[in-house]
């Protein structure tokens, strides 16, 4: 289990992070999100011992990162935002650059460098100056270097900004290995999309605070409100506002019914009678967005 006692960080008069405690389970994957410049980053580099000065602890399996950074970090795989990659080098020697600084030599450095360059679907191009490469296979390359060692524990700080949907995949299938092998991995992102599709427990951020921390499940059955989903140009809210709290959503609105079913119902013979055809008409499921929304009263949008 990983604790998060009471972390706090200052830069000048900056609070990026203030009094955040939650705990991560052993072999969860824990989705941190929050909006740019809400603290992800900074907890993450505390977490991997990145980040020496700041308040409280984090406790990983007992042993303290405050007091026993060194030991920590060895069972850490942490793959920063920002590409760490020597372009001028192949895919292969990067890895046995980083498998060597992680103490790996010899047989057991080839062997790993094998195995980690068919994880991370570039055997074939394990050959090639990384000059060569594309960004998602750099942003895999990178993923990679931080796995050689075998760490129980893979951080990931926004893995997949600014590359394709292709390699995205491939990053998210990587993952989902390191899920099936038992690895706690933590994932930092502000696309809530990814977040729900890979993660089983989640952190919200906002402005350097921890506002939720829990499983999925318990976030959406704590947050769920039954609604309706409805778009089209001739809507009035106030024929809408009959049935329910009324709001804004992307193109259309979300009503907030206790009986969704009978106000769609009742909504559907309101249209026929005033010959209005909405575009869409459906009852909804609440999203993380929708809790994020719920607390902050903004909108953490895929941007
Ligand atoms: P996120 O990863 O959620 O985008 P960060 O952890 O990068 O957020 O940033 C949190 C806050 O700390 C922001 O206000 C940011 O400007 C500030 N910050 C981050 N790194 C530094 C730094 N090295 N020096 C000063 N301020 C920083």
């Amino acid at each position: 289990m990983i604790e998060i006692v009471n972390v706090s960080k200052r830069y000048g008069s900056n609070t990026a992070l203030d009094d955040i405690q939650f705990t991560i389970e052993e072999g969860s994957c824990y989705g941190l999100v929050g909006p740019n410049g809400a603290g992800k980053s900074t907890l993450i580099k505390i977490l991997s011992g990145v980040l020496q000065d700041f308040e409280g602890d984090i406790m990983v399996q007992e042993d303290s990162v405050a007091k026993n950074r060194m030991k920590v970090k060895k069972r850490i795989g942490y793959i920063p935002q920002d590409i760490c990659l020597e372009e001028t080098l192949t895919a292969q020697e990067n890895l046995t650059y980083f498998g060597s600084l992680y103490g790996l030599r010899g047989r057991d450095l080839k062997r790993r460098t094998a195995e980690v360059l068919d994880q991370i679907g570039l055997k074939e191009r394990g050959k090639d100056k990384v000059l060569t490469f594309s960004g998602g296979m750099k942003r895999r390359l990178n993923i990679g270097c931080s796995l050689l060692h075998k760490p129980a524990i893979i951080i990931m700080d926004e893995p997949t900004v600014g590359i394709d949907p292709q390699s995205r995949n491939s990053i998210f299938s990587i993952i989902n290995q390191l899920k099936s092998e038992g690895s706690t991995i933590i994932y930092s992102s502000h696309y809530m999309e990814e977040v729900e599709h890979l993660c089983d427990s989640i952190g919200l951020i906002d402005k350097g605070k921890l506002i939720e921390s829990g499983t999925m499940e318990a976030l959406l059955a704590k947050y769920k409100k039954p609604s309706l989903f409805i778009a089209g140009d001739q809507l009035e809210i106030e024929l809408l506002s009959r049935h329910g709290h009324v709001e804004p959503k992307g193109n259309g609105f979300l009503i907030e019914s206790e009986r969704p079913l009978s106000a769609l119902q009742d909504l559907i013979g309101e249209f026929r009678k005033n010959g209005i055809e909405p575009s869409r008409l459906e009852l909804y499921q609440p999203k993380l967005e929708d809790i994020f929304f719920n607390l902050t009263g903004t909108q953490l949008r895929d941007s």
